[in-house]
């Protein structure tokens, strides 16, 4: 192995020491910076350009189904990322609004700019925590560390700067020797447009043993709003209400005001524009497609299946005529847009004679051509539960590098990445959160017990607890775990104990609130429900379909103080509370019988009870509990029984 590629410190060189640095400021970069930095540890975060922190690399806009729910975990476990999008948000929508609350999913389009600058002040607001501006090129090692076991001592920039650490947190997204594709004929190297790739890390985690895959993503052009005919295209407002991302209590600034009927943390909002892609579109992709990079064989790795380029929506579903577009602000110190829909890595020109056919766009300019990338990830079985290396004492992956795609995925990641490279500085046990706590649980556990064949994103289909797990109770499943790991401060602990009590007192209001046939008749009988004959406590009536504890307490006249998130919340716990409760005493089963622990000493090899499949896998994935091992397919149940007798048998 060449020994260039694994340079040793000496202290002498080492321009400063930190506890955790973290490498990369995307989304997981940022939030395993704060979510360590606030574990208690020195942190430092190096990234390639200091103004492209918080970047959103593709559409600009934060959450959807699971997604948004998964953003408002990262904020109850002390994250940066639902904080952000309030400030720089310009529309919103509550997706899922007519199926009722139990699955709602927040979804905000932000200012790009802003966003940037929101979560640069951010971090910068945070203590303990530096941000500088570098390309990591190699990893430090122990002095005298050998093949086999080795620990990370620091990082070495490429202007030759050297930082010491005991823990480093690699976020480095797509830019691992990164390559662009538009068309068949351009290559550009490069992590996204305009920055340049991540080569010599590259390297130098191969020279070290670390396995290394491709994936690819792609992006749609980006166009100037003046040359939109707005008149043929469906306006859509922003459905901005009273909604935070981030729990409104854990905000120490008030709302401000900007239109008289109510006030906001967020900025003006703005319209997006709907249109379509009709047949005169999808005939000239089908006419070009072997000159898309995917298709003309420029691209041979996989790309995300639910994010699909406009190339593969043509090919694979070729009786459709029509695929819908939305044109969606960048911001406001812009008039670009961003042609959501239209994901493309077909040559430039092709992809203006594309734009040019979608009514409304005859005559627009295209501002940045749609791109394709490819990019390296480090298959995620190759960590444990913290999202540590097995390999590399100290050494921590989060984000797009771990083979996931999207932002929220990323930041999710990066909260257990950073709270867990803290940890390891400080000889805690590390932070895993179960499946049954949140997506982030089933994330990270998916990622190290099953792996990935294509980029992963979350879907609430891929939680066996999803009645349980909702965007409205994050902060009631996660934020008495952050609290106990130390994530808080003295305010916001404060402002979560009254903001968990809320839900408490809102179920109790519910509970003591008679409502009388006058009261209540008008909005039962709105609402298609029978009259009462006689006073009715709220939460009977809560029980009822379309009868909101919200209506209920306002016909009454009670609970003007209470949060409408905490009003929602109790209105679910009441309708639902058959559902959940089953659900639950599943989760407490499982919990109880998955928290056994696997003891790292365990010879798989020679448990004889369990299949060849199960010895293998097992004593390749090392699973930390019981609970990790069934998540690994191939592992039956049977497997799985004996395997719990062993452990007991043995310890
Ligand atoms: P990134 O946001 O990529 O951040 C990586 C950070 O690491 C950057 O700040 C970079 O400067 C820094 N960095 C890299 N190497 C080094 C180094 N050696 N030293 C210091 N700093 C370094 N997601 C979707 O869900 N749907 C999509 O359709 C989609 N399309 C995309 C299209 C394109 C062209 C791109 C580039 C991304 C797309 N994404 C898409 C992915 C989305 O951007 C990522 O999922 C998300 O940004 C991942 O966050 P991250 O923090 O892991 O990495």
């Amino acid at each position: 192995m060449p020994t260039d590629l694994i340079p040793s410190p000496t202290s002498a060189t080492l321009e400063a020491t930190f506890d955790v640095i973290v490498v990369g400021g995307g989304h997981a970069g940022t939030e395993a910076a704060v979510s360590a930095a606030r574990s208690g540890a020195k942190v430092a975060l190096i990234t390639g350009a200091l103004e492209q922190i918080g970047q959103l690399s593709c559409n600009p806009a934060i959450g959807g189904i699971a997604k948004g729910t998964v953003v408002r975990e990262v904020d109850a476990l002390g994250g940066i990322m639902a904080r952000a999008t309030d400030l720089a948000s310009v529309q919103f929508r509550m997706l899922n609004r007519g199926k009722g609350p139990a699955v709602w999913a927040p979804r905000a389009q932000c200012d790009r700019g802003l966003y940037r600058r929101a979560v640069r002040t951010l971090l910068e607001a945070q203590p303990n925590l530096l941000t500088m501006q570098g390309m990591v090129a190699r990893l430090l090692f122990d002095e005298g560390a050998t093949a086999g076991t080795r620990r990370i001592a620091g990082v070495e920039t490429a202007e030759g700067r050297r930082f010491g650490a005991r823990a480093v947190v690699l976020t480095t997204g797509t830019f691992g020797r990164g390559t662009m594709h538009i068309g068949t004929g351009t290559r550009i190297s490069g992590g996204r447009a305009g920055e340049a790739p991540s080569v010599l890390l590259g390297e130098q985690l191969d020279a070290v043993g670390l396995t290394t895959e491709r994936f690819k993503t792609g992006t749609p052009p980006r166009i100037d709003g003046r040359s939109v005919r707005y008149d043929v295209t469906e306006r859509q407002d922003s459905e901005i209400e009273l909604f935070d991302y981030s729990w409104s209590h854990f905000w120490t600034t008030p709302r401000r005001s900007h239109h008289a009927e109510s006030t906001t943390r967020h900025p003006v909002q703005m319209p997006c524009w709907i249109t379509w892609l009709e047949e005169s579109g999808t005939e000239i992709i089908t006419d070009h497609i072997n000159e898309s990079a995917m298709y003309g064989g420029a691209i041979a790795s996989r790309g995300p299946r639910y994010c699909p380029s406009v190339e593969d929506k043509v090919v694979k579903f070729p009786d459709k005529t029509r695929h819908q577009l939305f044109l969606e602000p960048e911001g406001h110190d812009t008039t670009e847009l961003y042609v959501n829909g239209l994901s493309t890595s077909l040559p430039a020109p092709v992809q203006l004679e594309i734009l040019r056919s979608v009514p409304g766009l005859e005559h627009v300019r295209m501002t940045r051509a749609g791109y394709a990338i490819e990019y390296d990830y480090y298959p995620p079985t190759q960590l444990d539960a913290s999202l540590g290396s097995r390999a590399i004492d100290g050494l921590y992956f989060a984000g797009q590098v771990n083979g996931t795609t999207g932002y929220e995925e990323a930041a999710g990641q990066g909260v257990i990445a950073g709270i867990n490279a803290a940890r390891c500085t400080q000889a805690r046990e590390p932070l895993v959160l179960g499946r049954e706590t949140s997506y982030i649980g089933v994330l990270v556990n998916d990622l190290i017990t099953r792996g990935v064949d294509e980029p992963y994103r979350l879907f609430t289909s891929r939680s066996e607890f999803r009645l349980t797990v909702r965007q409205d109770n994050a902060l009631s499943r996660l934020a008495p775990i952050a609290d106990e790991a130390g994530l808080f401060t003295g305010v916001e602990r404060d402002v979560m104990a009254s903001r968990l009590s809320a839900v408490r007192d809102a179920l109790a209001l519910a509970e003591r609130t008679s409502m009388t046939p006058e009261v209540a008749d008008p909005l039962l009988v709105a609402a298609g429900s029978r009259p009462l004959q006689h006073a009715v406590r709220a939460v009977e009536l809560t029980k009822r379909q379309d009868i909101s504890l919200q209506s209920l307490f306002d016909a009454a006249g009670v609970g003007a103080d209470l949060p409408r998130d905490a009003v929602i919340g109790a209105e679910l716990e009441i309708k639902y509370a058959g559902y959940f409760d089953k659900e639950r005493s599943r989760a407490a089963r499982l919990t109880a019988q998955g928290a056994l622990p696997l003891p790292t000493s365990l010879k798989y090899d020679e448990i004889r009870t369990i299949s060849i499949e199960a010895r293998q896998k097992l004593a390749r994935l090392r699973p930390a509990t019981l609970a990790q091992a069934s998540a690994i397919p191939g592992i039956s149940p049977a497997d799985l029984q004996n395997l719990m007798w062993e452990v007991r048998r043995q310890t």
